[in-house]
């Protein structure tokens, strides 16, 4: 902290939003006690018990009220997430807002069968049957992180929502107000009042969440907490869903059409300045188009305008001071270590956070910028020899959540994204699927544990109970009580028949 232009203050009990491009104070939240954590939780599992007895279609037609009042409302939203986020004004409509109005309507259309009960056909005991149905887990406890204050904790409590459970979210303290008009909006919406609360504060009033009777806990931000996050909802063997942080490679084969691709790399790392765990976060681009990629991604760079989001710009602020020093130190090691600046490479003129678009080559996969997540608006690109080489250096990672691969040969590009270990690759394209409330979003190896989104992010926010039931009605099975020789006999010969060599084959 520290800085003009630090996002939050320092203050104990009060915690004040600060424009970051501006350093203007935008207001104050309590730094809410673990006390008040565990009431909202309290008040949210009262409302919840009411809740869940409502009908899903019925649950589905109130939460799509959401999007309407949203829509309605979308300019004082956007602006807020400008004013306390940073981002540009496109950003915040396209990847916070749109985002969350399709997926309300998606999950309000599509839920009540995505959660019906589900057969599971029995192949051996045919006299009986078995179905799965989804029950909801209660209250779900959010922590979210502040690069999309909006898109990520708002999907996920509309989600929680439609699932039947209650919800407690706990914004991060750099991103508190955002939230809060969040909880506006749904009041708006005419939801239950007490089935959605937020509480405000810092990493303190999180652990404070996961102490407070939650059953269940969705969890995005870095590794390191996250692990802290495990930890603590281990102790409580409380079930969650961790998004961590990601490290996304972009492979770059020689046939690639270099125009798209430059576009799409310039995109997915400076979009929201940078601050996306899908971002391209490092480059491999193969020899034979490694020099004419750079010089396309050199000249998009240098074209961009960064500055205030109020103003019309490409490129916005960054949202935390600490984000800027780590970006700051990383790219200033990269340098030291033989890295070359194509474009930006510093911070950008105060009193705001910028740090210019930055493409860096000469990079090698020893570095930091090549192996650390950077957070912020910089390209790093090696230059390597062919397909494989690049296949095994994006994989040569603790992390894992997006991938990128470009090529003309649609097949190629699917096999090569089938060998990159990471929970989503796209080919010919970046960050869009979170925008697809349908497809699954989460990582693999340290970039986190579950699903948000689609039919398995929905069904996580429920007890997944299996009922099993007799078709026919016996008098009794066969494997009771008493034992005797000749059923022994007669389940032997069956056993052997069923799942020995068949006559015919021996
Ligand atoms: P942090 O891990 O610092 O914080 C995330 C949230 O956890 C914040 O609300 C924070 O509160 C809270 N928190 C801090 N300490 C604790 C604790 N001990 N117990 C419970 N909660 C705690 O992440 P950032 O906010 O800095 O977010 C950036 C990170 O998030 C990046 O690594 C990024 O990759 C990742 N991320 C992952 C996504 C994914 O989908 N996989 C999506 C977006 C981001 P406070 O801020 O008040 O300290």
């Amino acid at each position: 902290m520290g800085s003009a232009a630090t996002n939050l203050s320092t203050v104990s009990t009060k915690i004040t939003s600060i424009n970051p491009a501006t350093g203007e104070p935008l207001g104050e939240v309590p730094d809410q006690t673990p006390a008040e954590v565990r009431a909202a939780v309290d008040a949210a599992r009262i409302a919840q018990a009411e809740w869940a007895k409502v009908p899903i279609e019925l649950r589905c037609k109130r939460v799509r009220r959401f999007a309407e009042v949203l829509m309605a409302r979308a300019d004082e939203v956007i602006e807020l997430l400008s004013r306390e986020g940073g981002k540009t004004r496109q950003e915040a409509l396209g990847m916070e807002v749109i985002v969350v109005a399709d997926l309300v309507r998606y999950f309000a259309k599509h839920a009540p069968a995505m959660l019906a009960p589900e057969p599971v056909p029995l192949h051996l005991m045919k006299h009986r049957a078995s179905y799965l149905h989804f029950v909801p887990r209660g209250v779900v406890g959010i922590i979210a992180p502040w690069n999309f204050p909006f898109s990520i904790p708002i999907g996920e409590v509309v989600m929680s929502l439609i699932a039947g459970n209650g919800v407690v979210l706990k914004p991060s303290e750099v991103t508190p107000l955002i939230a809060l008009k969040a909880r506006e909006l749904y009041l708006a919406a005419d939801l239950p009042p007490e089935l959605f609360q937020v509480v405000t504060g810092r990493g303190a009033t999180g652990a404070a969440l996961i102490d407070s009777g939650i059953d269940y806990c969705v969890f995005t931000g870095s590794v390191a907490t996250g692990k802290k996050v495990a930890a603590a909802c281990g102790e409580r063997l409380i079930p969650c869903t961790l998004e961590l942080g990601g490290k996304a490679p972009a492979v770059v084969c020689a046939d690639a059409d270099l125009d798209r691709t430059a576009q799409a790399i310039t995109w997915g790392g400076f979009a929201n300045s940078g601050q996306v765990c899908a971002s391209v976060e490092r480059v491999y681009a193969v020899d034979a188009v490694h020099d004419a990629l750079v010089a396309k991604i050199v000249e998009l760079a240098r074209s961009l305008r960064q500055g205030d989001a109020a103003q019309e710009v490409d490129v916005g602020a960054m949202a935390w001071d600490r984000q800027v020093e780590t970006v700051e130190r990383l790219v200033d090691a990269a340098v030291a270590a033989g890295a070359r600046v194509e474009a930006g490479g510093s911070r950008g003129p105060g009193p705001g956070l910028f740090f210019q678009p930055t493409v860096l080559t000469n990079c090698t996969q020893d570095m930091d910028v090549m192996r650390k997540e950077i957070f912020g608006p910089v390209i790093p690109i090696m230059r390597v020899a062919d397909d494989d080489e690049a296949v095994r250096l994006a994989n040569d990672s603790h992390l894992g959540l997006l991938a990128y691969v470009f090529t003309k040969d649609r097949e190629h590009g699917k096999r090569v994204a089938e060998r990159i270990a990471a929970g989503t690759v796209m080919v010919n394209d970046v960050l869009s699927t979170y925008a697809c409330p349908e497809t699954p979003w989460g990582g693999v190896k340290q970039s986190g544990i579950g699903r948000t989104h689609s039919i398995h992010g929905l069904r996580d926010l429920c007890e997944t109970r299996h009922v099993n039931h007799d078709r026919v009605s016996l008098a009794r099975e066969v494997w009771w009580y008493p034992y005797k020789q000749g059923t022994f006999r007669g389940l032997l010969r069956a056993a052997k028949l069923l799942f020995g060599k068949r006559p015919w084959q021996r």
